[in-house]
């Protein structure tokens, strides 16, 4: 694996997501286990870094998932929180809108939750339903959604603007892969729950939001919130990658502990 560059976007280059693998060999030489040790050590890392941009506050990072059915956000979530302060760390899942976000803008309900100094919320699903599910589904009209990708850029060109910094990954897995994980849904009693009648029909849409992706991925990767197309058949190596993508980050912006706010050093307390 190169680096946190190696599954960017690039801004303005057109996506071909059948061309991009989904699994890990072209990108990883060496074993799982090598894998999951080089993931530990970035974990480690971004233990520290966390601690230190909850304690400098004044920073924001948004992390955006967005996958097929099984395509491992929930795991995903699972491998970058564990072990970070919670406190400053938050997790948003975009569900079917409520009534109430219906009855406003689609950015309504993302604007209200995006971080705080000091956080960095992961989103599980986003304001990218609005162009994919939104879009494949015909729940609003092709006119509307169109006008979405720029409403889309400006938006996170505002946050950008306003000091949050933005990573967006797509967990890029194979139609087999995506049939493997919903069988063990549904072969396995204690992931039933997991498995519902929609997973399925949208699986058998494959194609049309393989095209909503493309076309998401190709209009709104930016050089202010890039896209990654993470290969994520393999959840070890997809945990690796985008623990990566988020050190570099983290490692740039170089997040500081606090001045005391007088001079402690020897001090004695009584
Ligand atoms: P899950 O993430 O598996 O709990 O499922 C959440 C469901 O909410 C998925 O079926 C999404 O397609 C759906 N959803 C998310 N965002 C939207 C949206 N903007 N409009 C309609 N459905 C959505
Ligand atoms: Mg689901």
């Amino acid at each position: 694996m190169a680096d946190g560059r190696t599954h960017l976007l690039t801004p303005g280059a057109p996506v071909d997501l059948a061309a991009i693998p989904t699994t890990a060999e072209a990108y990883w030489p060496g074993t799982r286990d090598e894998a999951r040790t080089a993931f530990r050590d970035l974990r480690k890392r971004f233990i520290n870094l966390q601690r230190r941009f909850y304690a400098a506050d004044d920073q924001k990072l948004l992390i955006v998932l967005q996958a097929m059915d099984a395509g491992g956000k929930d795991g995903t979530i699972r491998s970058i929180t564990r072990g970070t302060n919670p406190q400053g760390v938050e997790v948003e899942s975009f569900k079917v809108p409520s009534k109430a976000d219906l009855a406003h803008d689609y950015l309504w309900r993302v604007h209200k939750v995006v971080p705080a100094e000091g956080q960095i919320t992961i989103f599980n699903r986003s304001h990218y339903g609005d162009v994919l599910v939104v879009r494949v589904e015909n729940l609003v009209p092709e006119d509307q959604w169109r006008l979405r990708y720029d409403h889309i850029n400006d938006f996170e060109r505002l946050l950008s603007e306003t000091g949050t910094h933005i990573l967006k990954f797509y967990l890029h897995i194979s139609k087999e892969e995506q049939r493997a994980r919903l069988q063990s849904r549904a072969d396995e009693p204690h992931k039933h729950w997991k498995l519902v009648p929609a997973d399925l029909e949208k699986r058998a849409q494959w194609d049309d939001y393989q095209a909503a992706y493309q076309e998401a991925l190709t209009r709104c990767s930016t050089e202010w919130a890039p896209w990654y197309a993470i290969p994520a058949d393999q959840k070890w190596y997809r945990n690796l990658a985008i623990m990566q993508v988020v050190v570099d980050r983290l490692e740039a912006i170089n997040p500081q502990y606090p001045a005391p706010e007088f001079d402690v050093f020897g001090l004695k307390v009584i």
